[in-house]
């Protein structure tokens, strides 16, 4: 059997990771493919972890369209030269949807990995949540990080015999990064990208969190900035003057390095709530909505939404109360204690 793996953001590629390498402990033909989605973040992210890709696609674009049409093209031939048999994507990219389309159509089967994970709003996460949905239609092995998501997965119909529940890779590549760096709680670590917060939401936020550096001075908030020039805009625009340090995007080593001294984590990626639970980081969610229950439910997480005097309420109080911020460092393994890769691959070794 020969698979094709496919990455094109920071964040899949991250949690793709853990899975090449436990392909390549096994010894199992694969192909990485690197679609070329992001440019800056992948290339950064590969060198990093010395990932050389056996096929890199450049595709100049503007906008989700372009960018799902010509990788359909590319892929296309990718698929008509190498016959993969099994096609392995991670979560909700457009890289993922459009890769396992095209898989699809060649008549590989796909491997969803980070499968089911719904906030039951189409438009919240946009595109991702709509990706996902389409990802687990074309899907023949689906890996559901949390019970919640095997669960939606279930209730879609999808069969319990194609479900392997098996954790979130990302804690994985975590377990191992973390334990290299102390666990202190000096700073306030701020991430902010999401496209359905672009424009007026992330200007509350950022004002938010200005008002909050200037409020807790004995914290220093740091926030590495997305270099979308969407998100670049509006943070300069409102905090460039702040006492919120604005720094260009870590590396993974050093995010984690960062994260590992947080006191609190204010952020809307699912990637970072995740890693943030995981070591016991309370973490405040600008977002209206999550797929990711888990980290709401057990206190880890508060969905704090994106209405500026609500998200200002909410996390002044986790500075003001102790016993709050207490109560919020969790430890949570909702989406297992790093070993989901050697699962998946030990499926995907079984399944012909
Ligand atoms: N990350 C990183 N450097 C940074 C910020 C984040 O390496 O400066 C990592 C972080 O550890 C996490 C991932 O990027 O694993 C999250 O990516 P992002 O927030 O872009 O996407 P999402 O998780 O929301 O899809």
């Amino acid at each position: 059997m020969r698979c094709g793996v496919f990455l094109g953001t920071r964040p899949d590629t991250l949690k793709q990771i853990p899975v090449i390498w436990e392909l390549q402990k096994n010894s199992i033909p694969h192909d990485i493919i690197a679609t070329g989605q992001h440019t800056t973040l992948l290339t950064s992210v590969l060198e990093e972890f010395s990932l050389k890709p056996d096929h890199s696609f450049e595709i100049k674009r503007s906008g989700l369209n372009d960018l799902s049409g010509i990788l359909l093209q590319k892929l296309h031939h990718l698929f008509n030269e190498y016959k993969y048999d099994l096609v392995i994507v991670q979560g909700d990219t457009t890289t993922s949807l459009i890769s396992a389309l095209a898989g699809f159509y060649s008549g590989a089967k796909i491997a969803h990995i980070e499968a089911g994970l719904r906030s039951f709003d189409c438009r919240d996460p946009f595109p991702e949540e709509m990706n996902r949905k389409l990802i687990g239609q074309l899907a023949d092995l689906h890996f559901p990080p949390g019970a919640a998501a095997r669960d939606n997965l279930i209730k879609e119909g999808v069969l319990p015999t194609d479900i392997h529940l098996t954790g979130n890779t990302i804690i994985d590549l975590l377990r191992i990064t973390a334990e290299e760096y102390p666990d202190q709680e000096n700073n306030v670590l701020i991430t902010l990208h999401r496209r359905e917060n672009w424009g007026h939401k992330m200007e509350c936020a950022c004002r938010v969190i200005g008002r909050l550096a200037e409020k807790y001075p004995d914290k220093q908030f740091i926030f590495p900035v997305h270099p979308n020039p969407k998100v670049k805009e509006t943070v300069y625009n409102i905090l460039g003057d702040s006492p919120v340090q604005l720094i260009d995007p870590l590396s993974y080593h050093d995010f984690i390095k960062l994260l590992k001294r947080a006191y609190l984590v204010i952020t809307d990626s699912g990637g970072v709530q995740e890693e943030a639970a995981f070591l016991g980081k309370p973490v405040a969610v600008i977002r209206e909505t999550t797929e990711r229950p888990e980290i709401i439910d057990s206190g880890a997480g508060i969905l704090c939404g994106t209405n500026e005097q609500r998200m200002y309420s909410i996390i002044d109080k986790i500075f003001s109360d102790p016993a709050i911020h207490k109560q919020m460092k969790k430890y949570l393994k909702a989406y297992g204690d790093g070993y989901s890769s050697k699962e998946i691959v030990a499926k995907i070794k079984g399944y012909e």
